[in-house]
């Protein structure tokens, strides 16, 4: 599944062929996503300037003089840039092309993703608005997760995984935060001093700033046909790495699963 730092590498790859240009044509091949693709997205949109690609939380957002186009990748969505010299397949659901005669293209084999339209201000779309703070901006600080933590008796890993509390911690980022901030990812939330916290919000910032850089080297070129645009393989500390020796202390690396997900820890190093 895509994480944050997929979508804002696929954000960052796309934003260049795609700024200041006007959509000359939208091509929907499938309207069954998520949610259905607007029938009148290609009216709404066609032959207006892309002022802006923009990301927040897991969603795109291309925006638009009269309105934004939300685009979210689901469970196995990707975008591309490509021309019409690549024939469309199977699994690409809509075309977005733009004056300088590049495609913006989305494939998603399990149609799990949404291409939305918000006409008013985006930030208050049903989808957006009750959204938490970015990991990676100002207001997500080790005070502000204290504060809400208070009180809490969910897991500190469901907890930090709760869009509602911060956004874009998805199960591998928060297994490794909590590796790399010590903390068993048992332990209750509204039971970790400030100090610890302050430890974890650290942790997120570097573990997805660490993954956003990876990205950037690994995926150059939007521009292919083949391939996956969007996923990497990433340096995991203990993510997937089951029996392994910690990084640290050399005791092999255990799982088990939390709200049917599966986490990662090292039960010498994190308490
Ligand atoms: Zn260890």
């Amino acid at each position: 599944m895509p994480e944050l730092p997929e979508v804002e590498t696929s954000r960052r790859g796309i934003e260049p062929h795609l700024l200041n240009q006007k959509i000359i044509n939208i091509t929907i091949r499938q309207h069954k996503l998520r949610w259905p693709i607007p029938n009148n997205l290609p009216q709404l949109a066609t032959g207006k300037t892309i002022r802006a690609v923009s990301r927040r939380a897991k969603y795109i957002f291309i925006e638009l003089d009269n309105g934004t186009i939300i685009i979210h990748l689901g469970m196995s969505g990707s975008l591309r840039i490509c021309t019409h010299k690549i024939p469309a397949e199977k699994h690409d659901h809509i075309d977005i092309q733009v004056s300088n005669n590049k495609i913006l293209r989305l494939r998603d084999p399990r149609k799990f993703g949404c291409v939305l339209w918000a006409k008013d201000t985006v930030s208050e779309h049903r989808l957006i608005k009750l959204l938490g703070p970015e990991p990676l901006g100002d207001t997500f600080t080790a005070q502000y997760l204290y504060d809400n933590a208070k009180k809490r008796t969910c897991s500190i890993k469901a907890f930090i995984m709760n869009s509602h509390i911060v956004v874009g911690v998805g199960n591998i980022y928060a297994s490794e935060a909590l590796f790399r901030a010590g903390i068993n990812p048992k332990r209750k939330a509204g039971n970790i001093s400030l100090t610890r916290i302050y430890k974890l919000v650290d942790a997120i910032k570097k573990t997805l700033t660490a993954a956003i850089n990876e990205g950037g080297t690994t995926l150059r070129d939007f521009t292919g046909a083949e391939g996956n645009p969007g996923y990497f393989s990433q340096k995991l500390l203990v993510y997937g790495r089951k029996d392994e020796s910690c990084t640290r202390c050399k005791q092999p690396i255990k799982q088990f699963t939390q709200q049917a997900r599966s986490t990662f820890y090292c039960s010498k190093c994190q308490k």
